[in-house]
């Protein structure tokens, strides 16, 4: 029987389907067409729904899926995914945008001849019956510049591509480092350059508040007189009204749009424009551009499913597959580190501070961070909380997470320390892994010790003294527990110290109310690993 079973919805391309039937161990569920009824009803039995832009996963439909681990959308936009919603339940959400760059660039790139070229207005005219030969004269592309803005996936293929065509390109990305390995000749500038000296301006990024009209009256001013324009990124990046002022005025020559701020649009003036061409959401519609994101998608979906891997999600960190399982023991370490930090403090979380430092820092830290997390809340939240939400419930509760990153080792060759504040108190352990792969915590509160942290671990803090100890051992003894390992630490004679006991079994609260009673005993809490 199937471990797995999975929605594939949409009419999501064959080629994905047969990635998930090539694994015995996920059952997929094919509804090209599916009602809403029957989408909530089947949505409470798989653990995997993978959709294209059609169908809505919603709150409403996150909150019936009891049993869901992942939501794949083929292809870029996840607009018809609530990303809050999944990540509140811990639901991972994985897209596959790289399917599509090869498409997209060659869209835009059509699109650059096609604004240069007036093909589609001479197209329409000779459909019109009209043989107008001198209305419609072009300009070449070889020698022209060209203004990528936005240099990742699509941004840079295009101007690699367009390089080719004999084109001087220009880009600007200001989250790439100029030292990157770019194509030979390409040159990173800055935004005013791409302004200034840029015959074509073609846009790559994402929407966001920064990029919003980041093409808008003020940018067209600073332009060359005859720029033209291409936007297949996502509506809303040029400035649809400014930019019919700007085509107007003859300010710039042509525009070409593949995206609009509101879809589907057939309304905008700007369609009314002679030297604005436009098509209907076409970039990523490709018959091996569709192939490839639902292959993509359902890959990634399998591997999550199957081997831990997380790739393209949306609100998690990725994962290569094989990598929780190679550092399996700095995992281990993280959780139990946070699993015996959490129950020595009481009181209110308010601030968790992480450090790093030596070979562990080379591992993928956001993913050892959501694990600290996690296990710090594991013992409030049982089954509400999971690696993809931790980050999330943790900033909806008010605690803050920092983290700190040493590539040099500390004392250690590799060390986490987690300190945690609370509104009652603050503790702070340090742990290590040595060759043997087991996990030590190697300091508490500043007392060097050396213990491994599983079992029922009984942590107290005393007064330097002869006799707590043994005053220790006979209450235990009374009670009937029997002690498995003890481990000492003492700031210096006299003055305060740390037990940790290691017992077979789980204590009550009345053994730890004896130990309280003790003098010279500070405090006494029992912790489980
Ligand atoms: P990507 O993430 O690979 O690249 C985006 C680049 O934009 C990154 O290099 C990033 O550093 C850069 N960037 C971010 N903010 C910037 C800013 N303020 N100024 C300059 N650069 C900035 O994305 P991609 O896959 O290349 O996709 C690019 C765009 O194309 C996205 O908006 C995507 O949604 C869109 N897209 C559209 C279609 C379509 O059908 N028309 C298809 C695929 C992708």
């Amino acid at each position: 029987m199937s471990k797995f079973k999975v929605l594939l919805l949409d009419g999501i391309d064959p080629a994905g389907i047969d990635v998930i039937k090539r694994s015995k161990e996920i059952e997929p569920l094919v509804y090209d067409k599916i009602s809403r009824d029957e989408l909530l009803r089947l949505a409470g039995d798989v653990e995997g729904i993978i959709v294209r832009s059609g169908t809505s996963v919603d709150r409403d439909l996150i909150s019936k899926a009891g049993r869901l681990k992942v939501v794949g959308r083929a292809g870029v936009g996840v607009d018809n995914v609530d990303i809050d919603a999944a990540t509140e339940a811990g639901i991972l959400v994985m897209n596959s945008p790289g399917g599509s760059t090869t498409t997209t660039a060659e869209h835009t790139i059509a699109m650059i001849f096609a604004l240069a070229r007036n093909i589609p207005q001479a197209y329409k005219s000779l459909k019109d019956k009209h043989w107008e030969k001198n209305k419609f004269k072009g300009v070449e592309l070889a020698g022209k510049t060209l203004g990528v803005i936005g240099l990742g996936r699509i941004g840079s293929e295009v101007a690699r591509k367009c390089q080719s065509m004999g084109m001087n390109v220009i880009a600007y990305d200001p989250y790439i480092n100029p030292d990157a390995h770019l194509s030979s000749g390409l040159e990173l500038v800055a935004l005013e350059s791409i302004f200034n000296e840029a015959d074509f301006i073609t846009v790559h990024v994402p929407l966001a508040d920064a990029t919003r009209n980041l093409i808008d009256k003020a940018a067209i001013s600073r332009m060359k007189d005859g720029v033209r324009l291409v936007n297949c990124a996502r509506g809303g990046i040029i400035n649809e009204g400014d930019l019919y002022d700007a085509l107007k005025s003859g300010k710039v020559a042509g525009a070409a749009f593949d995206v609009f701020e509101a879809e589907p649009n057939t309304e905008s003036p700007l369609l009314a424009l002679d030297h604005f061409i436009a098509t209907p959401h076409l970039g990523a519609s490709t018959v091996e551009a569709q192939r490839k994101v639902s292959e993509d998608i359902c890959r990634q979906v399998s591997d999550f499913l199957l081997k831990n891997a997380v790739d393209g999600a949306l609100n998690f960190p990725r994962l290569e597959a094989g990598t929780v399982e190679r550092y399996q023991h700095f995992v281990d370490l993280a959780a139990r580190l946070a699993t015996f930090i959490s129950q020595m403090c009481d009181g209110r979380m308010q601030t968790v501070s992480i450090r790093y430092s030596g070979e562990i820092s080379a591992m993928n830290l956001n993913y050892l961070t959501s694990v600290i997390v996690r296990s710090l809340l594991m013992p409030v939240l049982r089954e509400g909380i999971n690696l993809v939400n931790a980050m999330h419930v943790a900033k909806q509760r008010g605690i803050k997470i920092q983290e700190t990153r040493l590539p040099a080792p500390e004392n250690f060759t590799n060390l986490i320390v987690i300190e945690l504040k609370t509104d009652l108190e603050s503790h702070r352990v340090s742990g290590t892994v040595f060759t043997d792969k087991l996990p030590r915590i190697v300091n508490i509160d500043g007392f060097p010790v050396e213990v491994v942290p599983r079992g029922n671990i009984i942590f107290f803090t005393n007064n330097d003294k002869p006799g707590v100890i043994g005053a220790i051992g006979s209450v235990l003894g009374e009670c009937n527990v029997n002690i498995a390992g003890m481990h000492l630490g003492r700031e210096r004679e006299g003055g305060k110290a740390l037990a940790l006991l290691e017992v077979d079994d789980r204590v009550s609260k009345d053994v730890i109310e004896k130990f309280r009673q003790v003098p010279n005993i500070l405090s006494a809490k029992v912790v489980y690993v």
